[in-house]
């Protein structure tokens, strides 16, 4: 039987004829670096099994999605002394043998069951049995990632796949036991960095870690899916780039050849650097790891800081509400028409629209999302809001030449008013203090970034030192593609601000806002007590577009707004505009009796 009947090849890798070397791989596009990160006979998650002893399947079910994320007890023996070990891996498909894979395509269901990869809430659920697990019987956590991201369905969404991908970030960072992660493929979106929030972060050599398909990033930048070498090259997705931006912290060397030529000597690679790092991590003790830890995240990010003056030019208080006439009325939206079809015409009352959230009570239109500013005078006493000294100078650091970052920030700023996406600050709510951080959508989609991160962690410390409570308008499209994987990496790293806070007994409230997707909802809408507004939209994992491509079909109108939500369970405390204030205020006062 000729060779290429039971081999998978690019065509970069001539059938075969290609030299693998080092030298060779190194002049390949990116985007041909990305493809071989995800070849179909490189090692999975359970071809690494073969490192541990005793290892046992655990938390295993015929639930969809269980098979996307598996997990396994095991144990490893460094000196002579064995120590218990939990393994959390993402396995993409059921063998990495391309011969089976063929067979396994031949059959509907089975490729239904492997869902291209994609994990679900089940897998998101599983994860987090096995941390809990790993807590009580103190076993160390391994994670293994490989993904090209989470699955962008609408029952996924209804099974609040955001929140579970949340849980599992907060779950590894409250670990008591140590985290240790190690990026086998392709590590994608969110759908990774729910397993990479870890105490140490290790890479295969040709591995990718990334935060958006080349594709999906060619098609935003671009509005074509045609250049995704350039969007791949611009975000610098392969690992060896993560290790030189500061994400990864190890490589493993594939020798003499990548891992689908090599498999058992890179799975050895693996095993040599695993256990150098296993070592290390139990070598800190329990009551000092999370001290540890926090050192670690404190450390995670690049931003910059500017001067007073600099700030003075850009800072104005941007207001995106309607002001209304003299008789308390705004016009109209155009093209309203009423449930039965007929058109409306007449101007609509201001203080209807405000208790409304600025969503047309006829059609459901939108007329506005509020800035950041217009949340505060909302939610905070008037002229009680004063900026963090600590947080007001930081802003967004282009750490990777990218395209057009610098100009669109500069651009941003100036109409928005502000220095980066998140404001931070003192100010009271009925006089209660609180440590409030707003986002502007107006800001690059509220994106989240590693200055979002920073100022977060740093509005925390403020909340710390003052032992006030923190208040969070969480508000953004999903991550800063502008600055690659890095802006993904600074999510456990909020995760983490927060549980120093709520650790000390000090309640943390989020308020979600329309729109909360990707990064924010899987960040910080995943914290605390979590408050919707009433006719909020678009609040979830995957955007509405993205869902609608990958499905092929239109969603329903009321797809991901609060209603919705909470009609799946996910929304349990919805607040007006009227009712926010003291909503905020009931909750802090129950919390301290
Ligand atoms: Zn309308």
């Amino acid at each position: 039987m000729p060779e290429h009947t039971n081999h998978f090849y690019y065509p970069f890798e001539e059938e075969g004829e290609f030299s693998y070397s080092a030298e060779r791989i190194e002049q390949l596009s990116e985007y041909e670096k990305y493809q071989l990160s995800f070849h179909p006979e490189r090692p999975k998650y359970l071809d690494y099994l073969s490192l541990f002893e005793s290892v046992e399947d655990c938390f295993s079910s015929d639930e969809f999605g269980a098979c996307l994320i598996q997990t396994h007890r095991a144990e490893i023996t460094i000196n002579n002394t064995s120590i218990p070990l939990m393994l959390i891996g993402q396995q993409t498909g059921p063998t990495s043998r391309y011969k089976e894979l063929l067979d396994m395509m031949k059959d509907g269901e089975k490729v239904k069951q492997w869902n291209h990869g994609m994990p679900t809430p089940v897998s998101y659920e599983r994860a987090i049995k096995a941390i809990d697990s790993a807590n009580e019987e103190n076993r160390m956590i391994i994670t293994f990632v490989d993904t090209p991201g989470a699955d962008p369905t609408e029952e996924s969404e209804a099974g609040g796949i955001a929140w579970r991908i949340g849980e599992t970030i907060q779950k590894l960072i409250e670990s008591k036991m140590a985290t240790l992660s190690l990026i086998m493929n392709r590590g994608c979106s969110g759908g990774a960095i729910a397993l990479t929030g870890c105490d140490g972060v290790l890479a295969m050599e040709y591995s990718t870690y990334l935060v958006i398909s080349p594709e999906a990033c060619s098609s935003i930048l671009f509005h074509t899916r045609t250049r995704a070498n350039e969007a791949a090259e611009a975000s610098q997705i392969t690992s060896k780039e993560g290790f030189e931006l500061g994400i990864v912290d190890e490589l493993i060397p594939e020798k003499p050849s990548p891992a689908h030529r090599h498999p058992k000597e890179a799975i050895q690679s693996a095993g040599t650097v695993l256990k150098k790092w296993i070592q290390r991590l139990t070598e800190i003790p329990e009551k000092e790891l999370f001290t540890c830890r926090t050192e670690r995240w404190k450390k995670i990010g690049h931003w910059k800081e500017v001067q007073e003056k600099q700030s003075e030019a850009i800072l104005k208080k941007v207001s995106r509400v309607p002001v209304p006439n003299k008789e308390g009325f705004v016009l109209r939206h155009k093209n309203c028409y009423s449930g039965s079809g007929k058109r409306i015409y007449d101007p609509v009352s201001n203080s209807s629209l405000w208790k409304n959230n600025y969503v047309c009570p006829e059609c459901g239109h939108r007329y506005v999302r509020p800035s950041a500013w217009d949340y505060i005078d909302q939610i905070l006493d008037k002229n009680s809001f004063c900026e963090h000294e600590v947080t007001r100078f930081i802003v967004d650091k282009d750490i990777l030449q990218f395209p057009g970052y610098d100009e669109k920030l500069e651009a941003t700023q100036k109409k928005a008013g502000m220095m980066s996406a998140v404001i931070t600050g003192m100010g009271t709510i009925l006089d209660e203090k609180v440590v409030y951080c707003g986002t502007e959508f107006g800001f690059l989609g509220g994106s989240f970034c590693m200055s979002t991160g920073e100022k977060i962690w740093r509005a925390a410390e403020s909340a710390l030192k003052k032992q006030i409570p923190m208040v969070l308008q969480a508000c953004g499209g999903g991550a800063r593609m502008h600055e690659g994987c890095s802006s993904m990496v600074s999510i456990p790293k909020v995760h983490l601000a927060l549980t120093r806070v709520e650790r000390k007994g000090i309640p943390v409230i989020t308020l979600i806002t329309d729109p909360t997707l990707g990064g924010v909802a899987i960040g910080y809408g995943s914290r605390g007590i979590r408050l919707f507004e009433i006719n909020s939209g678009d609040i979830g994992f995957s955007g509405r577009r993205v869902i609608e491509q990958y499905v092929g079909h239109k969603l329903p109108k009321d797809f991901q707004t609060t209603q919705w939500l909470y009609e799946h369970g996910h929304a349990e405390i919805i607040v007006t505009p009227e009712t926010i204030k003291q909503k905020i205020v009931e909750i802090l006062q129950n919390l301290s009796l």
